[in-house]
């Protein structure tokens, strides 16, 4: 770190601590505590406001950065199309704009269109108010509403915490809009149902609801392909299969909500890919331009993008829906640089691969340590829900969980645990370091993971 002297950092905190209004912060811990600031980035590691440097496991804390920080190739893409033009609202084209929808389509075989927006909650919300539109033309204004999965996560806006799956962050900010109904989670460890084939028994679930409600009032299953914040979950066998079929016997949209999982993050370009089926939205976001701009989209099919364009005279035909920079060109330029760069790379190979090893050294860590109930994961974003005892699964304590977090923290070494999400868990740490990640840093972040649970003990 270079370049920050003393006086102009300490200024820096005190304006941060008088002013600045933190995301997901307790801001009562600034009366003992400076804010942490991060100054920069290279690869994995960042440093901090003192130059301390962290090896990050968490890709920017959500998931975020699948390249890796300091990419001057992304920084010098932007540049150049921001000297060019950076914006025109977004009912007009741009060349990055245009190129991209073209490449990551490619991808996405069935997902023909791409609305650009600006993060996570709002992709989710563009794809929500098709579905209530296709309702109002389509289906006479039944089939508005959208089910949503416990433990699932898609976003911070009113309607997107009434599809909240983690009650506890949405508790406080009722009434929400109507229409957005639960079905359970599918999560193995901590099963709802003694059988065999839970896979699809946890998917039946889902059809129980449809049956309940009445399926003529269903328009769309939102679902997270892996479950992130509600503790990293991944489907078990034979759940997307049945998914698909209630989906298509009922005349459901499928929504997969790829804001952590797309672009690589599970080792194929989308989560869904990893189970063959066939979504009728894509939401993604973090990793669309690892952070390099705020950029996020929507993918749908031509089936759907037809419901929009059949009669120009018809006021409801249309999508009258717009997101000022939506039309940001910056966005699909560093897209497009990111994109190349998880291609040219291979790291989706990479991903895979890594994946596998750090499973298997969470594996190691569970037979080491009692305290670690069970570990899931796929490619690079991987869990370990830690318990109190493992026969009755009585999740470990929040402030335990959260010191081994800040044990590995003291080692220089960033790892995630769950937000307080669902009944009170909130006991899983979370590791998606970026998807350049090689076996030296999954040992470095192992090892402090190591010695954080060694001191539980
Ligand atoms: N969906 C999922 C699965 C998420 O994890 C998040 C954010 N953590 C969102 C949606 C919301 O994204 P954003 O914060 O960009 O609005």
């Amino acid at each position: 770190m270079d370049g920050h002297a003393l006086n102009d950092i300490q200024a820096t905190v005190d304006a941060d601590k008088a002013h600045v209004f933190h995301h997901l912060f307790q801001h009562a811990k600034l009366r003992t505590h400076d804010p942490r600031i991060i100054v920069e980035g290279k690869g994995m590691s960042v440093w901090d406001q003192n130059g301390r440097e962290y090896l990050d496991s968490v890709s920017g804390g959500v998931w975020t950065v699948n390249v890796g920080y300091g990419r001057e190739s992304i920084a010098n893409a932007v540049r150049d199309q921001l000297i060019k033009i950076n914006y025109f609202a977004g009912s007009v084209g741009s060349i990055p704009g245009a190129q991209f929808a073209e490449r990551l389509t490619e991808k996405t075989p069935g997902l023909t269109r791409l609305y650009y927006v600006n993060s996570g909650t709002e992709a989710n919300e563009k794809a929500w108010k098709m579905v209530r539109q296709i309702a109002h033309k389509h289906h006479g204004g039944k089939k508005w509403k959208i089910l949503y999965r416990e433990r699932d996560y898609h976003g911070s806006s009113l309607a997107a915490l009434a599809a909240c799956g983690q009650h506890q962050r949405a508790d406080q900010y009722g009434p929400f809009p109507e229409g957005f109904i639960p079905v359970p989670h599918c999560l193995e460890y901590r099963a709802q149902w003694d059988v065999e084939n839970y896979g699809e028994r946890a998917a039946d679930a889902i059809e129980e609801v449809i049956l309940r409600e009445g399926p003529d009032t269903v328009g769309a299953l939102c679902l997270e392909p892996v479950t992130a914040g509600g503790g990293v979950i991944v489907p078990p066998k034979g759940y997307w299969e049945r998914v698909q079929e209630i989906c298509k016997k009922y005349d459901i949209l499928l929504h997969i909500d790829e804001v952590v999982c797309g672009m690589g993050r599970t080792g194929e370009w989308f989560g869904y890919q990893n189970y063959g089926i066939k979504p009728d939205f894509v939401t993604c976001a973090k990793g669309v331009a690892s952070g390099y701009a705020a950029i996020a989209c929507m993918l749908t099919t031509d089936e759907v993008f037809e419901k929009f364009r059949t009669d120009p005279d018809d006021e409801m035909s249309y999508f009258r829906d717009i997101s000022t920079f939506g039309g940001c060109t910056a966005g699909p330029a560093a897209a497009l640089e990111n994109m190349r760069i998880i291609e040219d790379e291979g790291l989706l190979a990479n991903t895979k691969a890594m994946g596998d090893y750090m499973m298997s050294r969470l594996q190691e860590l569970k037979e080491k340590h009692k305290v670690i109930g069970d570990v899931r994961g796929k490619g690079l974003f991987c869990g370990a829900e830690l318990v109190a005892d493992r026969a009755t699964k009585e999740p470990l304590a929040e402030k335990l969980v959260q010191s081994v977090v800040a044990s590995a923290d003291a080692d220089g070494v960033l790892i995630g645990a769950t937000a307080r999400s669902f009944k009170g868990f909130n006991n899983t740490l979370c590791f998606s370091p970026a998807l350049i990640v090689d076996q030296p840093k999954i040992d470095r972040i192992i090892d402090a993971v190591d010695r954080g649970l060694a001191k539980l003990a």
